[in-house]
């Protein structure tokens, strides 16, 4: 069955973008996935299509407001559509590859692009919407966070990525950063291949690259191996 993505922004045209290229637009071609963009706008209210306004109690910028986006999500998608409908956050529970692999082995995704200072708060429950993140910094908008979420899941679909192994020796699969990689030729500026990766032992290839995977996960990311993390 095609996985089905629905998208709701303010700027559609940024659709598929990057995702119309390479492997996820292949699979995009071929049928693998769908993408559907829709414009929050066209459930604006009034002769402006107005979908935001200011915030409650005061301050900069403006809100999404929760009349306008409800009606959008309810456009898009049926109360008993089985999708996860999630909202892009930098409030929201950080991306991992486990939950990337989750969601692109479900049915699809609703994802809600936020603009300006964010959305009323009372859409989010109102429509169960779960808060992603896609890391500790602050995007103008949802969309590039969408691109990001959405290329993760669809190179994990079925037949989108040309060797299937290749999904499961990558960084965070397991829990650890990959190993190096290296390619010809083999003496360049000066610097060789390591013996080990050339020497045809397979074994001994197999372990070197276990013990790089964890000194570069001890160096870089040593909450990746600490089972006390969140
Ligand atoms: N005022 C908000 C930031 C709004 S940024 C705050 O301080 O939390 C505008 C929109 O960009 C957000 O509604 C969200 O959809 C998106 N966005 C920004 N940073 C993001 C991130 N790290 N992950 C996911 N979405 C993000």
């Amino acid at each position: 069955m095609t996985w089905h993505a629905t998208i709701l922004t303010l700027y559609p045209e940024m659709f598929p973008g990057p995702l119309g290229h390479s492997l996820s637009g292949e699979a995009l071609a071929q049928g693998t996935w769908a993408l559907e963009a829709r414009q929050i706008r066209e459930h604006g209210l009034g002769r402006h299509r107005a979908v935001d306004d200011t915030p409650a109690g005061g301050g900069a910028g403006m809100v999404l407001r929760c009349d306008v986006l409800a009606a959008a999500i309810d456009a898009a998608a049926s109360a008993d559509d089985p999708r996860p409908r999630l909202l892009m956050s930098p409030r929201g529970r950080p991306l991992t590859q486990a939950r990337v692999r989750a969601l692109s082995a479900g049915p699809g995704l609703v994802v809600v692009c936020g603009r300006f200072e964010g959305v009323d708060e009372r859409v989010i429950a109102g429509r169960g919407l779960e808060e992603v993140s896609i890391g500790d910094y602050v995007l103008s908008g949802g969309e590039i966070a969408a691109f990001t979420l959405l290329d993760a899941c669809v190179r994990l679909l079925p037949g989108v990525m040309g060797k299937a192994a290749s999904g499961v020796e990558e960084s965070f699969e397991g829990g650890r950063l990959e190993y190096p990689h290296y390619t010809r030729p083999r003496d360049w500026e000066g610097r060789t291949i390591p013996d080990v990766l050339t020497g045809g032992n397979h074994g001994a290839i197999a372990r070197w690259r276990a013990a790089e995977s964890l000194r570069l996960t001890r160096e870089r990311r040593p909450d990746l191996l600490d089972p006390a993390k969140p």
